[in-house]
C-alpha cells in the first residue's frame, strides 16, 4: 500500500504502519504581535524497524513536531494516527493510555527519578501501566541487561555516567513495549564516543524490537547512520 491512502481506523490492516502525521501545522504567538508558522507542513510516516533522525538548526521545530507527536501539544492542523488510531478527537484519558501503552519517551537530559535506582525506574512506568512489581522485574532486569547495565541495577542515577544514565533512559522507554519511541537529541549532552555508543545501543534495540523510532538530532554523523532522515527547512518537513 503507498504512502498516502492508509488513513487511520478504517484502514489499519497495513500493520507495519506505526505512526502517521497528515499535514501537521503549528503556529506561535511573538512578542511583537505576530505569529511565528513553526511547522507550515509536516507529513510522515513511520513503519515497524524504522529508525528516522529528525534534523534541523536550533529553532527550526523539531522539539515541536516531536511534542505534537507525543500528542503533548495540539497541533494548528492535522491529524496525527498512532498505530492506526485517529487520535484527533481523544480525550486526555485516550491520549495519556496510547502514550503510555503505545509511545516510549527518550530526552536529552535522562530524566530519571533520582531516589529510585536503575532497576526501580524502569519497574515504576509498567507498575503504572498496570503491572505487579513482580511481573515487572524480569523485563527491567532484561532490558537493563541489554544496554550494559547488568552489574549497575541497584545504582541510583546519581552514582551512574552521563552514558548510562541515557542507557537506563532507553531502557524505561521501552519498558512497556512501545509501538514508537520518541527522542529529542538523545545524545545531547554526550561526548562523542559515548554518544556513539548509546546511539548504537539504541539502533540495535529498535532495530531487534521491531519499533518503530523518530529521533531529532542535530549531530549529522548520528543522522546518517538512521535508515532516513527527514529535515525541517523552513517550516516544511522534507526528505534529507
Ligand atoms: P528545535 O527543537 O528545533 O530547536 P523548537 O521546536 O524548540 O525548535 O522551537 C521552534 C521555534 O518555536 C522556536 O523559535 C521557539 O522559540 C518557538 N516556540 C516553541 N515553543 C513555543 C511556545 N510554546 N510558544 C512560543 N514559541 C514557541
Ligand atoms: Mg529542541
Amino acid at each position: 500500500m503507498s504512502r498516502g491512502q492508509v488513513k487511520g481506523p478504517g484502514h489499519a490492516q497495513n500493520g507495519s504502519i506505526v505512526l502517521e502525521l497528515n499535514g501537521i501545522q503549528q503556529s506561535f504567538p511573538q512578542a511583537d504581535g505576530g505569529r511565528l508558522d513553526v511547522i507550515k507542513r509536516a507529513d510522515l510516516t513511520l513503519r515497524r524497524g524504522e529508525m528516522v533522525a529528525l534534523i534541523g538548526p536550533s529553532g527550526s521545530g523539531k522539539s515541536t513536531l516531536l511534542h505534537i507527536t507525543g500528542m503533548l501539544e495540539k497541533p494548528a492542523a492535522g491529524e496525527i494516527v498512532i498505530d492506526g488510531e485517529a487520535t484527533a478527537d481523544l480525550g486526555d484519558d485516550a491520549k495519556t493510555r496510547i502514550r503510555r501503552e503505545k509511545m516510549g519517551f527518550v530526552y536529552q537530559y535522562h530524566h530519571l527519578l533520582p531516589e529510585f535506582s536503575a532497576i526501580e525506574n524502569v519497574i515504576i512506568p509498567q507498575m503504572i501501566a498496570g503491572k505487579s512489581r513482580r511481573e515487572a522485574e524480569p523485563r527491567a532486569r532484561e532490558l537493563l541487561e541489554r544496554v550494559g547495565l547488568g552489574g549497575r541495577l541497584q545504582h541510583r542515577p546519581g552514582k551512574l555516567s552521563g552514558g548510562e544514565q541515557q542507557r537506563v533512559a532507553i531502557a524505561r522507554a521501552l519498558a512497556n513495549s512501545p509501538k514508537l519511541i520518541l527522542a529529542d537529541e538523545p545524545t545531547g549532552n554526550l561526548d562523542h564516543n559515548t554518544s556513539d555508543g548509546v546511539f548504537a545501543m539504541l539502533s540495535d534495540l529498535v532495530h531487534d524490537f521491531g519499533v518503530a523510532a523518530l529521533i531529532a538530532t542535530h549531530n549529522l554523523e548520528i543522522a546518517q547512520r538512521m535508515d532516513r532522515a527527514v529535515t525541517l527547512r523552513d517550516g516544511e518537513l522534507v526528505a534529507a
